[in-house]
């Protein structure tokens, strides 16, 4: 029988919760009790993980500001492009002091691979001037290693323009190898389409609902293939337009598949 996707009555649930408001935590209808989609995220974790041969090796050691930097590059920009920004970053001011110091001008055209350079340069030095105001001088996010991961996110994100997907990350992306479950635009697409969250469920919110569904023994390198599994489906298989549903491992779980395939 088709899957029909869990949920379909979003839009009702709303409507009724916003004509009886009652305190919640955005996302908290979709938080991860429910054990048949715990069932299945773990099974499609397992499937993705096989087809795209986990476990997925780290693609970098930094510390944790300077991946900060380079998540901040990395918004809507393309892998080679960010990367060629941070290098031009590191080659032209050396620290992150000096980049604070520099005049935007500089910074702006150091980053000029990226998109939105006029816009990340300042933002860079308001971060970083906002990291070292916090930390009384010290520039280093390194500190965060003494810290539980939510805590830790909250102290990030508690930074003007630092959000969820910046502050995961941070946490796991750099040495840290903090458990944090950043969710890219594949990761995210994929999760609508297979069901894991509500289909109107923006990028922010869905990262707190989508790392509750996650098993609470699963470790950094756990968290880190999931999220490259779910971006490589996205990319490979579960792209924007014409996913190649059958093809995908994923058909027989995938409600949005099914009905475009006419799955039975
Ligand atoms: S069945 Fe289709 S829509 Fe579902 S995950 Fe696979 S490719 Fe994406």
């Amino acid at each position: 029988m088709p899957l029909r996707h869990p949920y379909r009555h979003h839009r009702q649930n709303e409507a009724r919760r916003r004509a009886s408001p009652r305190p919640r935590r955005h996302g908290a209808l979709f938080d991860g009790d429910d054990p048949a989609l715990r069932q299945r995220l773990q099974e499609i974790h397992r499937r993705l993980c096989t087809t795209y041969g986990a476990p997925f090796p780290y693609f970098s050691d930094r510390d944790p500001l300077s991946e900060l930097v380079s998540a901040m590059l990395s918004h809507r920009t393309r892998n080679e492009d960010a990367r060629q920004a941070f290098e031009n970053l590191q080659a032209r001011f050396g620290d992150w002091q000096s980049l604070i110091e520099a005049p935007i001008s500089a910074v702006q055209a150091a980053i000029a691979p990226c998109t939105w350079p006029e816009q990340k340069a300042p933002r860079l030095q308001q971060v970083l001037t906002e990291v070292a105001r916090r930390r009384d001088g010290e520039l280093s996010l390194d500190f965060l290693a003494t810290m539980a991961p939510a805590e830790a996110r909250l102290w990030l994100e508690s930074i003007p323009g630092i959000g969820p997907k910046t502050s995961a990350a941070v946490l796991l992306f750099s040495r840290l190898r903090i458990s944090a479950l950043p969710v890219d635009s594949h990761h995210h697409r994929v999760a609508q389409r297979l069901g894991l969250i509500p289909l109107e469920l923006n990028v922010g919110p869905a990262h707190a609902v989508l790392q509750a569904q996650l098993p609470d023994n699963w470790g950094a390198q756990s968290l880190h293939d999931h999220h490259e599994a779910m971006m490589t489906h996205g990319q490979r298989c579960c792209a924007w337009q014409n996913p190649a549903c059958r093809r995908c491992p994923l058909l027989d779980l995938c409600p949005h598949g099914q009905q475009r395939t006419g799955h039975d």
